[in-house]
């Protein structure tokens, strides 16, 4: 990237600006141990970049290409690198995709404000011009897009691809671009139309096969088998079903405590008691009609019994236990039904009803399938395959990512060229922009324009390619108004990047480089790192708290009541005692 080397005639003396040295080592200290955190993504964009393996501490291995997962398991001590992490956290929530992307361009623009600082300019003024320069960016962005029809399934699945086209599953992209499209297509509801929820599309992962077995179920998926206790059910046609949250076992004291019984007629009382509660129970939910039940998982006492399995599996209903209390929603979103938390509120109209749930083998395991829901919700699952857990996990990240960029596309109907297209242009207008605005803002514009083609820079240099000749050739091509071309990493050459089909939404384009920006801005304006000890009263606060621990007594209680009423008053008496605050909250949490 040329760096800006001849500083521009300063306008007016007041613009230059003299630093003390510590603030500057501290801000330059930032700057680079951010620009460290860029570095280490930088191979992994684009289509051809590499992968990282990631051994965790407790000996687990990721392989991934995702910039937000690879920054999230890097251990950041730097506070200033720490940010740079979040960043790419922020985009992830707020787009899903460009979490490399977003790294990147906020370390590129981190460099050229190191020169911009180096010449001279109050951080400040950097920090301004950047702020304007990003506004800037978004409008050219947003004047370049392309708009999309939400009934253009083409042009999803197109963008889904792109996205796809970058991970380690990428060669399986025809198959989990269209499926990422229909899965958030078939969430969308019709009265809020610009709104997805994708807590709806629940991914279900079951090791054995290939990522191309991976399917869209219409229905609910359970990645557990069916009671077999008893010989009951498997399969269940015309399925009636319950999703309860009761137990179906004998009720226990609410306190521990055992009952020693050494009669045997009363033991026989007390079995028979068991029996008819339980079958008194099953007899209820027979009578609704009930021929499925999923039980939540119950953490007081066993949810079902062998017992109650038996008696369950007599009366011919097909028992799925564990089901875990997260799923609920879901499930009875999906089934349209109620949770029932009583026995006693079990009642006919509380039912889902669907025309199959059947356990199905799969590979090595089990799962249960329920298809056929009649008045089924705006939910949808997909089964996910995968010949080992390293590529059914990253198969499931960059599913979620294509989920995003549909449901980006979904929420904001703008479409726009990848491939570096749209960086080389915001840096070429950009750089004509610069030159109307006068004194140091043109300078920083233009250090910011220089900044963006780190991008096409990147995916030239990850692909093998010349990154100067390509990069100049680029700029060439929009020079000459030809505001689609980019940098076609299979032929190895410039094409017009909307014909090969390489898109993506306009919302992962612009987050990336508002919130590069605000991230960039946040570091430039610390000028130091100050670290807190602990006030006195917090000290003696916890000294209090550990001898408490170590010896107990009652003196020492006292002790520290005398000091929580102590802290209390000061606290009252001055509102702005905020360590005295500090202290009292500590003892409370830990007491
Ligand atoms: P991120 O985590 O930021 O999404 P990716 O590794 O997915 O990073 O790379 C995204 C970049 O790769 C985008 O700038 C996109 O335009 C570019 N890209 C994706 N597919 C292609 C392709 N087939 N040809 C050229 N560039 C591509
Ligand atoms: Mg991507």
């Amino acid at each position: 990237m040329a760096a800006v080397t001849a500083a521009q005639p300063r306008s007016s003396k007041t613009e230059s600006y003299v630093d003390n040295k510590r603030k500057e080592d501290i801000r330059q200290a930032n700057i680079k141990a951010a620009r460290a955190v860029a570095d280490a993504v930088r191979t992994s964009l684009g289509p051809k970049g590499m992968d990282k393996m990631i051994s965790t501490a407790n000996g687990e291995v990721i392989i991934t290409n995702d910039g937000a997962t690879i920054l999230n398991k890097m251990e950041v001590l730097q506070p200033a690198a720490k940010m740079l992490v979040d960043l790419s956290k922020s985009q992830d929530s707020a787009a899903g995709d460009g979490t490399t992307t977003v790294v990147v361009i906020a370390g590129a623009l981190l460099k050229q404000c190191l020169l911009l600082l180096t010449n001279g300019i109050h951080p400040t003024v950097i920090s301004d011009s950047l702020h304007k320069a990003s506004t800037k960016a978004v409008d050219v962005l947003t004047a370049m897009a392309v708009p999309l029809e939400i009934s253009d399934r083409e042009s999803l699945i197109k963008s889904a691809s792109t996205s796809l086209n970058s991970k380690v599953v990428s060669q399986y992209s025809t198959l989990l671009a269209p499926l990422a499209v229909d899965s958030v297509l078939s969430v969308v509801d019709p009265a809020k139309p610009d709104m997805v929820d994708l807590r709806d599309i629940k991914i279900v992962k079951k090791l054995g096969g290939t990522v191309d077995d991976t399917e869209l179920v219409k229905g609910l998926v359970f990645d557990k088998k069916a009671s077999h206790a008893a010989g009951g059910p498997t399969r269940m046609e015309n399925a009636k079903i319950a999703v309860i949250q009761f137990q179906i076992s004998p009720p226990k004291t609410d306190i521990e405590q055992s009952i020693v019984v050494s009669d045997y007629t009363q033991m026989d009382r007390i079995l028979k008691e068991e029996r008819n509660y339980i079958l008194g129970m099953i007899k209820k939910i027979k009578a609704t009609g009930c021929n499925v039940l999923l039980i939540q998982k119950s953490i007081l006492r066993d949810a079902v019994t062998d017992l109650s399995l038996h008696y369950l599996a007599k009366a011919k209903i097909m028992v799925i236990k564990d089901v875990e209390r997260e799923d609920i929603e879901f499930i009875t979103k999906t089934l349209n039904c109620l949770p029932i938390a009583n026995i006693e509120h079990f009642r006919a109209e509380k039912l889902g009803h669907a025309d199959l749930v059947e356990e199905v083998s799969l590979g090595d395991g089990k799962i249960v399938k329920v298809t056929g829901i009649k008045d089924m919700g705006r939910t949808t699952t997909v089964l996910i395959r995968g010949s080992n857990q390293l590529v059914i996990d990253e198969a499931e990240r960059s599913l979620h990512d294509a989920l995003c960029v549909v449901r980006c596309l979904v929420s904001k109907r703008f479409l726009i060229a990848g491939g570096g297209a749209p960086e080389i242009e915001l840096s070429r207008q950009l750089g004509a922009w610069s030159k109307v605005l006068h004194g140091m803002e043109g300078y920083c514009v233009r250090s910011f324009a220089e900044a963006l083609e780190v991008i096409p820079y990147t995916l030239a240099e990850n692909a093998g390619l010349n990154r100067i000749a390509i990069v100049t050739e680029l700029r060439n091509r929009h020079a000459q108004g030809e505001i689609n071309a980019g940098i076609n990493v299979r032929k190895g050459q410039i094409t017009n990047i909307l014909e090969e089909n390489v898109v993506q939404p306009l919302l992962v384009s612009t987050s990336a480089i508002t919130l590069a920006t605000e991230c960039v801005r946040m570091i430039l304006k610390i000028d130091d790192i100050v670290n807190v000890r602990d006030s006195t009263m917090v000290s003696t606060a916890k000294y209090l708290l550990s001898s408490r621990i170590l010896y107990g007594g009652f003196f020492l209680n006292f002790l520290l009541c005398l000091f929580v009423f102590f802290s209390k008053l000061c606290f009252l008496v001055n509102n702005e005692t905020i360590h005295m605050q500090h202290a009292h909250l500590a003892i409370q949490a830990l007491l």
